[in-house]
């Protein structure tokens, strides 16, 4: 009894076998579940038991340091826009555009993020500009 594709559902036959993930597939079948991408054993990454190529494995790119609320919003954020692009991708590798920027939640989420790296830009100038400050003192000590 020859196995079911997990992609087409068809009878894989075991010269265009691939097992993988627990399941079995035709070599053409394997592909990444965003990009239909072909993928082989050897640069495929599982997830959930789908296969995905490198781009799309959906990592998790924000690992805890802190979870303060602040950044837990962050993170929410940052996870919408990925979503919306794989989806994107998707939807264009299937010859269907679809501009999903102009939604007012992704302009909210948008805007935090430039917030956020405006906040860690200002942070590190300050921290330049105390240097600043104490380098002035102590040259003034010298001439004193
Ligand atoms: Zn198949
Ligand atoms: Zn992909």
């Amino acid at each position: 009894m020859n196995p079911k594709c997990a992609r087409c559902t068809k009878t894989v036959y075991p010269v265009e076998k691939l097992s993988c993930l627990d399941k079995a597939w035709h070599k053409g079948c394997f592909s990444c579940e965003i990009c239909k991408m072909t993928l082989t054993m050897k640069n495929y990454k599982g997830y959930d038991k789908k296969p995905y190529c490198t781009a799309h494995y959906p990592t998790t790119k924000f690992t805890a340091v802190a979870d303060t609320p602040e950044n837990k919003r962050l993170k929410e954020n940052t996870k919408k826009q990925s979503n919306v692009q794989y989806h994107k991708d998707f939807e264009a590798s299937r010859g269907h555009y679809i501009a999903v920027t102009d939604d007012p939640e992704m302009k909210r989420a948008q805007r935090s993020s430039e917030i956020a790296s405006q906040v860690a830009y200002t942070q590190h100038s300050s921290g330049q500009s105390r240097l600043g400050v104490q380098q002035r003192t102590a040259n003034g000590l010298k001439i004193n």
